[in-house]
């Protein structure tokens, strides 16, 4: 029976991975005993398999996520100062990624409706030196994919889909990170896809490019000992891989459940909530359940008197913080800043039950 009264958190990693501890003990034993703990046969059946998964040609396993957008960049081989344009609505990774490659980031706003890059916003900021464009499937909905293939094709420009938080989200029936050169994937522990550590993936349909990842990742070299680029140490952990090959099978159940719980709140929470949009050929993922409030922290505090755990996603955005002050313009990001002042994250996690969320809505209807 469960406990009525205890709290509802906003995500438990135990409860989360409970459903597959029984299958990862006996691999983890098996892999301690086997003494292979660096791209070994765990890796490669987990880039076969995630591959398979997307419908890609190559996946290549690296250390996390903003790795897989640091090698996705660097594998272009842009001069520094080059342009890439990055949501001013997302986690600092992406903008991250950017500066640390010597690239430019150029913001551009997002939709106030689908909290992701607003297609009709970015042709005005194309420059005769932008290269890619960076886009988020932010909270695990996917963006608006036509006009931006319209504008990577007119522009010439590389596309870059940071999927951190959109596996398994589909846009008219084809996956996140599938639509670009790259498809930058994280499988951080929260993530819809989670490791018990740090991993991420590239993946791609292009020979060569995956190439110049796998060299990338493991020191420039194809051959041990033999560099052929200067390269970093980002490799896909063995025995993460070994517990991703372990929930990859369930990963379609997981945001089915996931959109289970997001069915609830849209059909039940009240109007005074601004709530994620749903539109026709979008299958969203609910990485996060993301609303939004004009008093947010107001309602954030109610919820936690009331038993409830929330997030904020996120507190400052990326263009108001402070390692961000010397680098970036000037430029005002208003749709940004009022998604980040007045955005709240439910819970939603694979942990939760029906009762759980419902007790949620019951105590977000109550708010006054
Ligand atoms: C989590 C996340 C990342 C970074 O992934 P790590 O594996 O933590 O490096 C990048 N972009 C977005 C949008 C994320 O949510």
């Amino acid at each position: 029976m469960k406990d009525l009264n205890r709290m509802v958190e906003y995500e438990n990693l135990s409860d989360v991975n409970a459903p597959f501890i029984n299958e990862m003990v006996p691999a983890f034993e098996k892999m301690a005993k086997r003494g292979w703990f660096i791209l070994g046969e765990q890796v490669r059946e987990f880039e076969q398999k995630f591959a398979e998964y997307l419908g890609v040609k190559h996946c290549i396993g690296v250390a996390s996520g903003l790795d897989a957008l640091i090698l996705s960049l660097r594998a272009f081989n842009f001069t520094p100062g080059d342009e890439v344009i990055v949501p001013s609505n997302t986690y600092i990774a992406t903008i991250l990624s950017i500066l640390h490659c010597g690239l430019k980031p150029v913001l551009v706003e997002p939709d106030i409706a689908a909290y992701n890059i607003d297609p009709s916003k970015i042709e005005a900021a194309i420059t005769f030196r932008s290269k890619a464009i960076m886009i988020v499937h932010l909270y695990g909905k996917h963006c608006n994919m036509n006009p931006i293939m319209e504008l990577k094709e007119k522009y010439n420009l590389k596309l870059i889909e940071d999927c951190a938080q959109s596996h398994g989200a589909l846009y008219n029936g084809k996956p996140s990170g599938t639509f670009g050169e790259f498809g930058a994937f994280s499988f951080y522990p929260t993530k819809n896809l989670g490791a018990l550590g740090d991993a991420g993936a590239v993946v791609t349909n292009d020979d060569e490019l995956a190439l110049i990842i796998r060299r990338y990742r493991n020191y420039g070299s194809d051959v041990k000992y033999y560099n052929e680029i200067i390269g970093y140490n980002s490799r896909l952990d063995e025995i993460q891989a070994g517990f991703l090959n372990i929930k990859l099978p369930h990963l379609d159940r997981l945001v089915a459940h996931k959109r289970v719980l997001a069915a609830m709140y849209l059909d039940q929470l009240s109007n005074k909530y601004i709530l994620p949009v749903i539109e026709d050929g979008y299958y969203d993922a609910y990485h996060i359940f993301a609303i939004r409030h004009p008093e947010r922290d107001r309602l954030k505090k109610y919820l936690l008197d009331n038993g409830v755990k929330t997030e904020i996603h996120y507190p400052v955005a990326p263009h108001r913080q402070k390692a961000m002050q010397s680098i970036l313009d000037s430029h005002e990001y208003p749709i940004a800043d009022e998604i980040h002042k007045t955005e709240l994250s439910l819970p939603i996690s694979f942990g939760h039950g029906v009762e759980d969320i419902q007790r949620v809505i019951d105590v977000m209807n109550r708010f006054e």
